[in-house]
């Protein structure tokens, strides 16, 4: 069982081979709250446990060793300073404020982490209770929030932690379209030509296309910023913290169901100006 286990998680965290290295950086002096976004839900999962792992093995600091009682109980969920906490199985402030006490005393090992999966779905008083178990000066307690993207965090939360976005996933052969049109919007980004003509008065994504499609433009700005080849590629580190910036209000703008291509070419232009005064 532990071997089907350790298989399926070698895979998952071979597909992440540069947060691996980031994290096992972080593990010599972990923030006390970390956003993974990006990837997928199991991946960000496996990554929590990973630095859990990293932080508490019995064979520290050369570990994880995937096999010593430490290992293996954060595998099974029944690591005793693990804690699990979902939204979506009705996670309540008073539930936060009950956990209060037990993360104010010392971990029974050497660090504590407090995993809030689908951090996403978390509701302003929820967020607001967290917030402020994150600022509690209690040494190692780890809280990681895990999130398709920051964007879906509240502002205080992303402003408080150390964020780390997982590669992106490969487009699916079936979004032929919108791989098209994300040629065509890198193209306008570059050259300024062509994005407007295909994209004009229609309404051609759905919102939750449309949300996919600036992930994807998010993940090849934070892989030019790791040196892949993208079109995002060697622009001033000004310039690419002006794009995230025009990203954020793009995502907002579509939340508040501004028309799709009009948030488009708003975003096709701005990026393509960013780009030519870089
Ligand atoms: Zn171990």
């Amino acid at each position: 069982m532990t071997e089907d286990i350790n298989v399926q998680e070698k895979k998952l965290l071979s597909s992440q081979p540069q947060i691996i290295s980031l994290l096992s950086r972080l593990a010599l002096n972990p923030p006390s709250s970390l956003i993974l976004e990006g990837g997928e839900a199991e991946e960000r999962l496996a990554l929590s446990k990973y630095l859990l792992k990293k932080l508490n093995c019995n064979d520290a600091p050369n570990g994880p060793c995937l096999e010593c009682t430490v290992c293996t109980k954060i595998d099974a969920d029944v690591f005793r300073d693990l804690f699990l906490l979902d939204p979506q199985d009705g996670l309540s402030v008073d539930h936060i404020r009950e956990l209060r006490p037990i993360l104010a005393q010392k971990p029974r090992h050497r660090w504590r982490m407090i995993v809030i999966a689908g951090s996403g779905d978390l509701n302003i008083p929820c967020a607001n209770a967290l917030l402020k178990s994150v600022e509690e000066p209690v040494s190692r307690n780890c809280f990681i929030f895990l999130a398709a993207q920051r964007e879906h965090l509240v502002p205080t939360l992303i402003s408080r932690s150390f964020v780390l976005t997982l590669a992106r996933r490969p487009w699916t052969a079936s979004d032929q379209e919108s791989e098209e049109l994300y040629r065509e919007f890198s193209g306008f980004v570059v050259t300024g030509r062509g994005f407007m003509d295909s994209t004009s008065g229609k309404n051609f994504l759905s919102l939750n296309q449309a949300r996919q499609f600036l992930t994807r433009i998010q993940n090849e700005l934070a892989g030019a910023q790791r040196g892949e080849q993208s079109p995002f590629m060697n622009l001033a580190p000004q310039s690419w913290y002006r794009m995230n910036k025009v990203l954020h209000t793009a995502f907002y703008a579509l939340s508040c169901r501004v028309r799709i291509d009009l948030v488009l070419q708003w975003l096709a232009l701005t990026f393509w100006q960013i780009r030519r005064t870089n």
